[in-house]
């Protein structure tokens, strides 16, 4: 525990915010280990700790909680997050009250703008956008489908990103906004690039400048690496970081493995590896209370290699005389953070997945072990559903 003194004799230090915890012993044997404190990964320890008096290992290759939610606070004092912003929003009731036992909120409503000709304007492309852009004078959503409609460039039949961004608002808009983010954010032109990437990816004819139009749109007050911990706190969930799967796997005694890393190493990439863009983020602390109007300003332009600038403070509502902004630079190589969307990685997965539907004695969760993109919320969702289904196979089988 934290402040005892080991056989050793050396004193365990309070480990840096959510950091550094080792709680595992070598020899006991546990009834869950999951692989990943991420989402996934915490919300079934927790539900399986509290719900089946489940003794369960955690462990992740980072040194941290949280997954790509971590929070941390830099060393001016200023909480932000370590892997690009990241904005809880959900439509669920039963998602929100599930986590709000373990957090308060804030209630937070991101807007985005775009930096196009010189002007900052509102993404999703709105009325307001379009009067800024073409001095256009709509006043009603009529007037705004009208002259979308007048510059709609029908598509007979939509197979691409390309396509279904020029069929909705025509050529000009799409290069604007789309085109060059969307190299930069894939390394690939939309043309080449699956009609889903675009499709939820609303155009208004009213002046809701909302990036998202969920009923909850709330920040965990403290943070969610606090939740994270809060949700952790239990006796029977010990937590092992800055381990990899890859070398304890033969170590640890578990009944059962939840595996929330990639699917394809857990294979030991036996089909080939799941291709994934990632991102490099540079983080910094500017000596001016704020830096920008809204928690993030996108940068379509090929001409600038950063896709957008988020600013903390925003999203958390910290207030301090200075301010911290992430700048997200896109990569191919780095943590995999975004699934490539083309018909041939998903059949790539498919062969994977049929090899995780025959492994027994593991359960697949999460993003990366079902390749593809998911919200917190929906991940939170995908979780609360997998331990419903163990609830009910335990109480089928009378498991104790
Ligand atoms: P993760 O959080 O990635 O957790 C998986 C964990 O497994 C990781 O901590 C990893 O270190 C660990 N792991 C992997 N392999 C091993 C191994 N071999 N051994 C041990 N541990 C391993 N969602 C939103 O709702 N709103 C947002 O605004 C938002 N913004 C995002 C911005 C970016 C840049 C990205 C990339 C994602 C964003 N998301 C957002 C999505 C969000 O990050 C995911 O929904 C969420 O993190 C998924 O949780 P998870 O547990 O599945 O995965």
């Amino acid at each position: 525990l934290l402040g005892e003194v080991t056989k050793e004799g050396q004193k365990i230090e309070r480990p840096a915010f959510g950091q550094g915890q080792y709680t595992h012993t070598k020899n006991k044997k546990y009834d869950y280990l999951i692989v990943g404190c991420g989402f996934a990964g915490s919300v079934l320890a927790e539900r399986l700790a509290t719900q089946h008096g489940a003794r369960v290992l955690m462990i992740d290759k980072r040194d941290h909680v949280a997954g790509n939610a971590y929070d941390e606070y830099d060393k001016n004092g200023i909480l932000y997050h370590k892997y690009g912003p990241h904005i809880f929003h959900a439509n669920s009731d039963e998602i929100v009250s599930y986590l709000s036992q373990f957090t308060q909120w804030r209630p937070y409503e991101h807007r985005v703008l775009a930096n196009v000709r010189d002007q900052q304007v509102p993404i999703p492309i709105n009325r307001t956008t379009l009067n800024m852009l073409f001095n256009a004078g709509l006043k009603t959503d009529e007037d705004a489908a009208a002259f979308l409609a007048a510059r709609a460039e029908p598509v007979a039949d939509i197979k691409t990103s390309e396509d279904v961004v020029v069929n909705a608002v025509g050529r000009e808009l799409y290069e604007l906004f789309f085109q060059g983010y969307t190299r930069k954010q894939w390394g690939l032109d939309p043309s080449e690039l699956d009609k889903l990437v675009t499709a939820r990816i609303p155009t208004r004819t009213n002046t809701d400048d909302r990036y998202f139009t969920d009923k909850h749109q709330i920040m965990p007050l403290e943070g969610y690496t606090r939740m994270f911990e809060r949700m952790l706190d239990h006796p029977l969930i010990d937590k092992s970081l800055g381990t990899d799967f890859r070398d304890v796997r033969n170590e640890i005694d578990a009944a059962h493995i939840i595996y929330t890393g990639p699917i394809d190493e857990y294979f030991d990439w036996r089909f080939g590896k799941l291709p994934y863009r990632s991102l490099r983020f540079v983080h910094s602390t500017i000596d001016k209370e704020w830096f920008q109007e809204v928690g993030t300003v996108n940068y379509p332009s090929t001409d600038i290699p950063y896709t957008r600038i988020s600013e903390y403070k925003h999203l958390t509502g910290q207030q301090h005389p200075r301010t911290s902004i992430t700048l997200e630079y896109p990569s191919a190589e780095g943590d995999p953070y975004y699934p490539i969307p083309r018909p041939e990685n998903q059949a790539l997965f498919k062969r994977y997945e049929a090899l995780a539907d025959s492994t027994a004695g593991v359960t697949f969760v999460g993003r990366l072990a079902t390749y593809r993109y998911y919200n917190m919320d929906q991940i939170v969702g995908q979780a609360l559903a997998t331990f419903r289904r163990m609830d009910e196979v335990r109480t089928r089988t009378g498991a104790s």
